[in-house]
């Protein structure tokens, strides 16, 4: 009998969320006595969302697979993009192999899959650019049809990329799938825990319950395949991308490089092109870029850095590819403890900026409107319900 795997990540679960007493989460519980238990496990570094799922369907590290940061490397706008795409993936992924192999493949909300040959594919992107919006976005990153399909089913669930909505959207979506379609490889990121614990803290109440929250969508997806006939040939796993600390201090390394004239401040906080060195975050450590036509020398700017309180570690570019890391970057910082490296200069966003903004979302508001106008209601709601 043909196996099939089912990857359920939940995002920001760490090895310490497994270890204690888990009788309020039977299901992974179970997992944990009657399965195979890797109770701890050597991260990637930089350990971010991304560059995790990337190395978990790649087998190999971000300095290999390309997807070395969550974000771009675009220093003059707050929002840069994230790697949201297939093609920014440098080496072939497990869902490709399994599609070359004629497997029948499915992914929710897994990371870097946008415009992907997964068979059944929602894609994770959000709307980065005041012209578009998460309608169209979503629809040409993903398999249109089995999205309008979902959607039209489950979109209700949905509030926009609002949790627990969300995560509530991808397990019904991924249950209906499991059923109907029983895919040979099915890839889950459930990231409720993540968005709590961003929002109010690792060990809050509200992490706490989305814990309990992830332990019964995990139960669905199981009993899913049970309903389908298909538990007995599937291997389940089930993991965690990464963990996080509660962060107490911030450290703006590009505000040091500007007070420096080594870089200009652009809008919102940003850095305007043409910078000679740039701290690009990775949530926690910092890669530094530094423009090959600068005069600026490697040593000057690593005397800078670590002349700042609450720096742990600046590594060179041979000591960061040792460590999976980015080839192009003149260093790694990392932080002490609780700190983090923060990429913008400024907190505030201008008021022009803003105003902006506000007049751009309504003109979108307003052209969607108009276009869904045209449509039947049957497509109208499916359609509002992606956005
Ligand atoms: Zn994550």
């Amino acid at each position: 009998m043909q196996k099939k795997l089912v990857v359920i990540s939940i995002d920001a679960m760490g090895s310490a969320d497994l270890a204690g007493d888990l009788s309020a989460t039977p299901t992974l519980k179970e997992f944990k006595e009657k399965g195979t238990h890797v109770k701890e496990i050597e991260p990637i570094y930089p350990s971010l969302t991304y560059p995790s799922h990337t190395s978990i369907v790649t087998g190999v590290y971000p300095k290999t697979h390309g997807i070395v940061n969550n974000t771009k490397l675009q220093s003059h706008v707050a929002s840069p993009d994230w790697f949201w795409y297939r093609k920014d993936v440098q080496v072939p992924t497990l869902y490709d192999v399994a599609h070359e192999q004629g497997l029948k493949t499915a992914a929710f909300l897994w990371p870097v899959t946008a415009k992907s040959k997964i068979d059944f594919n929602i894609a994770e992107i959000f709307p980065n650019r005041i012209w578009t919006n998460q309608v169209l976005v979503s629809l040409q990153a993903s398999s249109p049809l089995f999205l309008f399909e979902m959607n039209r089913k489950f979109g209700k669930l949905r509030q926009g990329i609002q949790q627990p909505y969300l995560d509530d959207f991808v397990t019904a979506c991924a249950v209906d799938t499991l059923k109907r379609k029983q895919p040979d490889l099915t890839l889950i990121h459930l990231v409720d825990m993540d968005s709590q614990r961003h929002a109010h803290g690792v060990n809050s109440s509200e992490a706490n319950q989305a814990f309990l929250r992830q332990d019964q969508r995990v139960k669905k997806i199981i009993d899913a395949t049970k309903a389908a006939g298909t538990y007995e040939q599937t291997v389940f796993a089930i993991l965690g991308d990464h963990y996080q600390i509660d962060v107490s201090k911030m450290i703006r390394l590009n505000h040091e490089f500007a007070n420096r004239g080594w870089q200009e401040m652009g809008a919102a906080g940003t850095t305007k092109r043409g910078w000679e060195v740039f701290a690009k975050s990775c949530d926690g450590s910092t890669y530094i870029y530094c423009d090959k036509d600068s005069s600026i020398s490697p040593e000057e700017i690593r005397a800078v850095i670590i002349s700042i309180e609450g720096i742990e570690a600046v590594y060179s570019t041979a000591e960061v590819v040792a460590q999976g890391g980015a080839n192009n970057c003149t260093f790694m910082v990392r932080p002490r403890g609780a700190i983090i490296l923060t990429m913008n200069l400024m907190a505030r966003r201008s008021k022009r900026l803003k105003m902006t903004r506000l007049a751009c979302r309504i003109v979108i508001r307003l052209f969607t409107a108009f276009h869904l106008g045209k449509r039947t209601t049957k497509q109208r709601s499916c359609l509002k319900g992606l956005a």
